[in-house]
Formats: C-alpha cells, structure tokens, sequence
C-alpha cells in the first residue's frame, strides 16, 4: 500500500508496508526517542520486496537506533559551541548558520541534528529570538554568507522566508545567502514560484544545497524541481552523506554524482557520518570512505567529484579527509599516484 500523506508513527508504517505488525510495539521504542516522517515522495521511492532497500534504510527506524556508543554525541558537530545568541552558529570567521526552524519534511535516520529535530525538538525561533539572530548578523560586519539551516528552512512558509529574506537584503555586508535543504527531493511539489521567489527576495546571491544519498532519489520530478530553482538563477550544490548499506558502493556512488551533474547540481559535500546517538550501523571507517571517494577518480569526470569531509566533534569545523595522492620525498621531489594506482616521479626523473 502506497501512504499518500506523510507517516510519522509506528501504526502508519504498518499501515503502508513499511515494517511488518509484529515489529509495531519494538519499533515504538525507536519512535519514543526520534522523530519519524516520510513523505508520500519517499514512500513511493521505497521498494519494499527488499529488506535492504537503501531508501528504507534511510527514513524507516530500525532497532539499531537504541544502542548508543560511549563516542557518540546529542550535539556531535559542536553547534552549540559556537552559538553566540539562539538561532545561530558562528563557527568560521565568515559565516554563519541561522537556523530558524527544527522541523523537517522527513526525519533521516542518521541525522546529525537528531536530538535537536523533530515535533518534540528546538520548534521554530520566535520573533523575539529572530529579531536578535538578525541583530547579530547585522551587528558582525566579517559575515559575509549566511546559511539557513535547520531542520529543513524549506519547509517555512514563502512570506515566513520572504520575510526573513527582506531582512538579510538589508544588511549590506551579507553578500551570500544558502539553503541547506531535502525537500526538492521528499517534498518536489513545494518548490513553487512563490518558494522560489523567496528564496531570491534577498537580492543576494542564492544558493541552495540538495541533500540526497542515493541515486534512486533523483526522480524526475526531483530534478525537475532542482530545474525550476536554477532556471530561475539559483546555484545548486550538493550534499550526501556517506552511508553503510545506502550508498558505500563506488558504483552507486559514481551513479549519484552523475545523476546530480545530469541535475545540474554540482557535487560538493560527502559527509562522513557524524558520532550521531544510534548511528553506528550507518558508519564506515575513514579508510573504508577514503577508498570510495579515491574510486571515484578517474571513473567519473571532474565535474561529478565532492570533497570528503569530516566534521570534527566538538565544533572544530569541517576537514578534508581524502587520501593524499601525492607524497613528499624530500628535496623537492615527490610521488604522484595516478587513479589507475600507478606511481609517478614528480618532476619527472630523467
Ligand atoms: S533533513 Fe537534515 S536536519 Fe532534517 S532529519 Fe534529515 S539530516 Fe536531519
């Protein structure tokens, strides 16, 4: 049975094949903890003939959610390390997050924000709270992007956003503003002209940054979703998170990037997993996730390659975690490996 509203509790996963009715009461302990939602988009999305399917994997809760490792985190990035008045995330000299709202049209399984997310989470900022995020930003001269965040900003209302966006278009020194966002690909259909008139009511540079793990997920009416907000001016990036059973396969992976270039949507973020409570079934090693990215080299253009990031708990930022290709043998001479695995004298010997 396909679900054509948004499911959100054990009894609607049953409903709509998701999980079996013997596992309805186990799964409410799951539920008790963190939020579930999926869309209507997702439920069609998932195939469910196969137990592993990468799609279910991502938006169905599992049991696994209930065994916390002692190095897991509720805030495993450090936002609230660096967050000077509520709302906002002032880690890097030149940025901030403004995260007005911690709702989402789904709720993913691996959610770094998990803790945070979710009807029972941080809800939306009040117009107090708003009015002293804004005072901040306009208040900090060196911000120069400001991104929103969440939860999902997209699931704000146009005139909520537009107004937001008003008021950033009169800070003269915020030149960028992004969108971190998943709802061109759960929610397509809200990606209308009033949405996107928002999004650009700012004057700024708009950016908008796709969130999505598997190449399953572009659909079309994905992409074309992602076309009316570039027709439209807006640049689009991407952002994925390396997955264990979703997306570590350096076909699957190849598979993604290209369908987001096809989108026109430049491949940018791959997450490594963050220390997330109940999230070890989706972590792969950094050797394990430095072997998928190193596959993609050469396999795939240029234009479908993401930085691999780590972001270092405790709120130190993010980190590029590739392997080197490149090793210093001293005196100005280096090895260079090529993406067959080949090795090179740099300069050339000879
Ligand atoms: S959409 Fe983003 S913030 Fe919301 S649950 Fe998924 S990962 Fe977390």
């Amino acid at each position: 049975m396909t679900a054509e509203r948004t499911i959100r509790t054990p009894r609607d996963l049953v409903e709509a094949g998701l999980i079996g009715r013997e596992r309805e009461e186990a799964i409410s302990r799951v539920t008790a903890s963190y939020a579930v939602a999926i869309s209507p988009a997702i439920s069609r999305l998932v195939d469910r003939d196969d137990p592993d399917d990468p799609i279910a994997r991502q938006f169905v809760p599992d049991m696994a959610e209930l065994a916390v490792m002692p190095e897991e985190r509720a805030d495993p990035i450090g936002d609230s390390t660096h967050s000077p008045v509520t709302g906002i995330v002032h880690r890097y000299p030149d940025r901030v997050l403004l995260k007005a709202v911690h709702v989402c049209p789904v709720y993913c399984r691996f959610c770094f924000r998990r803790e945070m997310v979710g009807p029972e989470g941080l809800g939306t900022l009040t117009p107090a709270e708003l009015d002293r995020a804004i005072a901040y930003i306009s208040g900090h001269q060196e911000i120069w992007e400001v991104i929103l965040t969440g939860g999902d900003p997209l699931v704000l209302s146009p005139r909520r956003l537009g107004e937001i966006m008003e008021r950033l278009a009169k800070i003269e020194h915020v030149k960028v503003v992004r969108f971190h966002t998943r709802v061109p690909v759960v929610e397509p259909d809200r990606v209308d002209a009033p949405l996107i008139a928002a999004l650009k009511g700012s004057g700024k540079a708009t950016y908008v940054a796709l969130h999505a793990n598997h190449p399953r997920e572009l659909t079309v009416a994905a992409r074309a979703a992602a076309a009316r907000l570039i027709d439209a001016g807006i640049v689009m990036v991407s952002q994925s998170v390396l997955l264990k059973g979703v997306n570590d396969d350096p076909d699957i992976l190849a598979e993604l990037m290209r369908a987001f270039v096809e989108t026109r949507v430049k491949p940018y973020y791959l997450h490594h997993p963050d220390l997330a409570p109940g999230t070890s079934h989706f972590r792969l090693s950094i050797e394990e996730g430095q072997a998928l990215v190193a596959s993609l080299r050469g396999r795939v253009s240029g234009l479908c390659q993401p930085a691999y990031i780590l972001d270092i708990p405790g709120g130190h930022g993010k980190s590029v975690v590739s392997a080197s290709s490149i090793e210093a043998e001293g005196g100005g001479c280096y090895t260079v490996t090529d993406f067959r695995g080949n090795r090179h004298a740099y300069p050339p010997k000879g």
